[in-house]
């Protein structure tokens, strides 16, 4: 085979290689979000903050559900815990920062493992809670911060919504849709 004929044909390869990338669907944006805002019943009391506008994301992206407290070895019900003096507190004083370090940590390994760039998290909890949560002092005083997975997950990189913010987070996939194309 000739030089000419040698160079066609790697061309030729590259330019299959080419179509057969452009041709392929894009991967679909991966989100991980509060199991509990998608219906599971994890919440401390047994209860459940499905919400549709969340659920209904995952027409447009695939939805990861997870509850960090529960990967975290916590049970459900389980005592009601606010974030106070860097660490975690039970409504009984008990410390259980390890529990919701741990569960952030299983979270962002979830999320690292499946590819989520992103996450919709339940406002207010102490794991979960993006922007605000309870003081500490179990009187329902809200406070600028951040759950413990809320604040790892955010220092990883994902980007991070609260369950109030889905109109946001459907456009943050639109823009994540065109990037690709
Ligand atoms: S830890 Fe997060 S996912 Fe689990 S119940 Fe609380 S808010 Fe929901």
């Amino acid at each position: 085979m000739s030089n000419i004929e040698e160079k066609a044909g790697q061309s030729g390869k590259s330019m299959d290689c080419a179509k057969r990338k452009a041709d392929r669907p894009a991967r679909p944006v991966r989100i991980l979000v509060s199991a509990c805002l998608m219906g599971a019943s994890c919440r401390y009391d047994g209860a459940d903050n499905g919400r549709e506008e969340v659920q209904a994301l995952g027409q447009r992206a695939v939805l990861v559900p997870f509850c960090p407290e529960i990967y975290g070895g916590l049970m459900t019900p389980r005592m009601p815990s606010e974030i106070r003096d860097g660490g975690v507190f039970a409504k009984d004083g008990r410390d259980v920062t390890h529990q919701y370090m741990r569960g952030a940590a299983e979270a962002l390994k979830m999320a690292q493992l499946l590819g989520c760039q992103a996450a919709v998290l339940k406002e207010r909890s102490p794991s979960c809670g993006s922007h605000q949560i309870y003081d500490g002092t179990f009187t329902g005083t809200r406070i600028d911060g951040m759950g413990v997975t809320a604040r790892l997950l955010a220092e990883h990189g994902l980007r991070i919504f609260s369950e109030e913010e889905t109109e946001d987070c459907l456009r943050w996939i639109e823009e994540q849709g065109s990037e690709r194309r």
